[in-house]
């Protein structure tokens, strides 16, 4: 996709909504708690139906309306819910839709703290089960009582990429709910509710942000499924989106097409670079894959963004401290999607077994290709892995 054809994909045009001053380009922060009624009439009217009236702050703002318009087009969804972090909207949709005695697939490798929720969530009498294996059989995995399948594809530690149309026609024939978390393709690169997916998931916080200056979430989907994320998993769990948070994350998504472009451009090169290195025993990302998934990472993505990891040769926990605290440009720290570059790693002195249980490389270090040149990203890499 070129920039011009991603730039269709941002409607932000200027602000339509109430009050908002003829003419204006940017949103108007709406920094109020509660909105007054005429009447009690209008009040009761407008209560009755808070998820599309704007009653109270923890429901409804102008400002963060505005981007969950935008948000729902860019994903082609009827309706968006926001929320104050990724966390908060997985939080929205596994503890607002599930109810004990209920069962949930999760598969590939899903991100920690979302599985960390899950197993938290077993003492209220759901059960859940995680198949790491993106090519897994899933059929017979599914139980009677499966009520979501959980997926996150690409992957955000292998990048791995899982079939989404088989899922999806999998689990509609047995009337089983889906979501994805989309963080990694941003609604730029993959388009899920297409493929047949239910609920498209995000961390604002990466790429739509887009620049490490505030947290968000959002659930995207059909109107009917978004009103039971916004009654049970918004209103009562209160991961709110403030209307500040909103205008910079609305501020962010003008130029994620811009930005996506030049993070798949330095992405790229890196990928390429540290594929011909020998100290580097596998690179993870799926342009990296040019074997027989490749025809399937093509049908479900137009783009490709910066997250990628690498297997150092004969990793030790040495070896990847050494390699990282030499990097200068790629900075230490986690999270991800950001103009700076950022190296992580889940190694640990001591957890060689726990890593190769879950079936990830104990000299796996995490790379988020960010938007500074990308020949200082490669000069950066080449002296940190010339001092192995
Ligand atoms: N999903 C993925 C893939 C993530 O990497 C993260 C955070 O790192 C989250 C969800 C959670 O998002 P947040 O940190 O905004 O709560």
């Amino acid at each position: 996709m070129t920039v011009g054809e991603l730039d269709r994909e941002i409607c932000a045009g200027p602000w339509v909504g109430p009050g908002g001053e003829p003419g204006a380009v940017a949103p108007p922060v709406f920094q109020t708690s509660l909105f007054t009624k005429p009447t009690f009439g209008e009040f009761v009217r407008q209560q009755a139906a808070e998820h599309e009236n704007f009653v109270y702050s923890r429901g409804t703002n102008p400002t963060v309306a505005f981007l969950e318009r935008q948000l729902a087009l860019l994903e082609r969804g009827e309706a968006a819910k926001c929320f104050g972090s990724g966390m908060g909207a997985i939080g929205a949709v596994l503890g607002g839709l599930l109810r004990s005695g209920d069962h949930v697939l999760f598969v590939n490798n899903v991100y920690g703290p979302t599985l960390e929720l899950a197993r938290h969530l077993e003492r209220f009498g759901v059960e859940h089960t995680v198949v790491t294996d993106p090519h897994a059989d899933l059929e017979e995995h599914l139980r009677d009582n499966t009520a979501l399948v959980y997926v996150e594809s690409p992957g955000t530690m292998l990048m791995r990429v899982v079939d989404l149309r088989a899922l999806t026609a999998l689990a509609r024939g047995r009337g089983i709910r889906t979501a994805i978390d989309n963080t990694w393709a941003t609604p730029l690169f993959q388009k899920p509710l297409e493929l047949g997916v239910d609920l498209v998931i995000h961390s604002l916080t990466k790429y739509v942000g887009g620049h490490s200056d505030v947290t968000g979430g959002a659930v995207i989907g059909s109107a009917e499924l978004l009103r039971e994320v916004f009654y049970r998993g918004h209103q009562l769990f209160g991961a709110v989106m403030s209307a500040m948070e909103a205008s910079l994350v609305l501020r962010g998504l003008r130029t994620l097409p811009v930005r996506m472009e030049r993070h798949q451009a330095n992405a790229l090169r890196v990928v390429e670079h540290l594929q011909r290195q020998d100290a580097v025993a596998a690179v993870h990302h799926p342009y990296a894959d040019p074997g027989p998934g490749d025809a399937l990472v093509r049908s479900q993505l137009t783009g490709f963004s910066g997250l990628l990891s690498l297997e150092l040769g004969g990793g030790t926990f040495a070896t990847v401290e050494r390699f990282v605290d030499a990097l200068r440009v790629f900075r230490i720290g986690v999270s991800w999607g950001g103009y700076e570059s950022l190296v992580s790693s889940p190694v640990r002195a001591d957890n060689a077994d726990r890593l190769r249980a879950d079936g990830l490389s104990t000299g796996l270090v995490r790379l988020s290709v960010g938007l500074e040149g990308a020949d200082a990203q490669l000069d950066d890499l080449d002296r940190a892995l010339a001092l192995l």
